[in-house]
């Protein structure tokens, strides 16, 4: 992930494409040097990353020019559609000229290059990976050199690993993604710190006219015992035709407003901008390593995490499923799936075990309100799990 304007060193390969030197190639024009033929262009975004046309040294906007090649984006939908069908733009890959050195996951690129739709109109599209499961064990086996080891001891220190919190190993993987979402969901991903961010700008592109609008059945009332939550209770046809009236109405009157600023009035688009909704999709260019992916994914695959940046997050999850299937199970089993009991909850665990009676136990401890009502549901998960083994041995 170099600059490539910087040259390039490349790998020299034998006819096995086993990598045995290492050359450096200048730049040449229109590529990289005799060895790297200029590379496909790439397809154009969806939404306006590329730049915007320049004339006489001002970006034009399309703002009242409907034949400016800028405005690419569909007109307003009007009527109600079957959003979750969105069309996606699945970008092809540039073919490899030569064989290569690097690490490989047969997972992740079945799926590299192919957008996810995601709401209405965004997407996760996985764009770029380094290193694999193999390399999480190499990382923690750097001592010892190249693993001459069996998988199934690959699968065991990688299980170590990450049972014992050994996290380093895992951030020798990386993987980048393209985006889109709503602003307020970009607002609760922008909070992972960790992540390496490149975001679209409107101060250099109009904004595009592209608002999110939930799905029917995604409009709920505010729950009541969940101040970050919507209630589990179902929403009259009525109401809920009438909430995607009201958001439309609102995005098309925002939207005008702000072509007026930025376009007849010729208002900085920096500041027209401002009067733009949170429901407007941006999108944006998010690296992170394995060890911090997993961290994100772990927040915001849990059924606290609003709606909305959950599907963004199982989305990645599919991808890092494919691309580090190891590495997955292990979090699977030791972070995702498994149960975190704080002391007062063992203590509970301890007597209830002893056969007292599952309120009792909770008095007897001194577990009360909020964490007595999650120690419950603990309860409720683990007896679960116990009725669907027995079901499962009795069929
Ligand atoms: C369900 C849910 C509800 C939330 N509600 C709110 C809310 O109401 N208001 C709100 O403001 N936020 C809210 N958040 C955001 C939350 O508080 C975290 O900011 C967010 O989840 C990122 O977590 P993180 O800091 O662990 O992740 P990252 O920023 O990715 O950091 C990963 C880890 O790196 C370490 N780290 C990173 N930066 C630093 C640093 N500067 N100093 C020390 N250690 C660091 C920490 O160990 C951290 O856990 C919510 C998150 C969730 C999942």
């Amino acid at each position: 992930m170099g600059d490539p304007s910087a040259g390039r060193i490349a790998a020299d390969h034998s006819p096995s494409g086993r990598k045995v030197a290492a050359s450096f190639i200048p730049r040449a024009e229109g590529g990289l040097g005799p060895q790297f033929p200029p590379l496909a262009p790439r397809p154009t975004l969806i939404g306006g990353l590329d730049p915007p046309p320049v004339q006489g040294g001002r970006i034009v906007t399309s703002v009242g020019d409907p034949e400016s090649p800028v405005r690419r984006y569909p007109p307003p939908v009007t009527e109600p559609t079957d959003r979750r069908q969105t069309p996606t733009a699945s970008a092809e890959r540039p073919q490899p000229t030569q064989p290569s050195a690097r690490s490989i996951s047969p997972g992740a690129e079945a799926l590299l290059m192919r957008e996810v739709p995601i709401l209405d109109l965004g997407f996760v599209q996985p764009i770029d990976y380094m290193g694999n499961d193999v390399d999480v064990v190499q990382a923690a086996r750097v001592s010892y050199g190249p693993s001459t080891r069996k998988v199934h001891n690959d699968r065991g220190l990688l299980r170590y690993l990450m049972r014992h919190r050994h996290t380093t190993p895992f951030e020798m993987c990386e993987v980048k993604f393209r985006c889109k979402m709503p602003i307020f969901v970009a607002r609760q991903w922008i909070r992972h710190r960790t992540a390496n961010v490149n975001e679209m700008s409107l101060r250099y592109t109009e904004a595009p006219e592209e608002f999110y609008v939930p799905a029917l059945e995604d409009i709920s009332l505010q729950s009541v015992d969940n101040k970050q939550g919507r209630q589990a209770v179902t929403v009259g046809d009525d109401v809920r035709a009438e909430v995607v009236r009201l958001m439309r109405a609102n995005q098309e009157e925002t939207f005008s407003i702000y072509q007026r600023l930025a376009g007849d009035l010729g208002i900085a688009r920096e500041l027209a901008r401002s009067v733009l909704p949170v429901s407007l999709y941006t999108q944006w260019i998010w690296k992170i390593d394995l060890h911090n992916l997993l961290h994100f994914l772990s927040l915001r695959l849990d059924p606290h995490a609003q709606l909305e940046i959950r599907a963004y997050a199982e989305a990645m999850a599919s991808f890092t499923r494919a691309w580090v299937p190891m590495c997955w199970e292990a979090f699977d089993d030791y972070r995702r799936k498994g149960l975190n009991l704080s002391r007062l909850e063992v203590a509970a665990l301890s007597r209830i075990l002893a056969g007292v009676e599952d309120e009792a136990a909770c008095v007897e401890v001194g577990l009360k309100g909020r964490e007595q009502r999650e120690f419950v549901g603990k309860l409720a998960a683990l007896r679960a799990t116990t009725t669907a083994r027995k079901t499962a041995a009795t069929t």
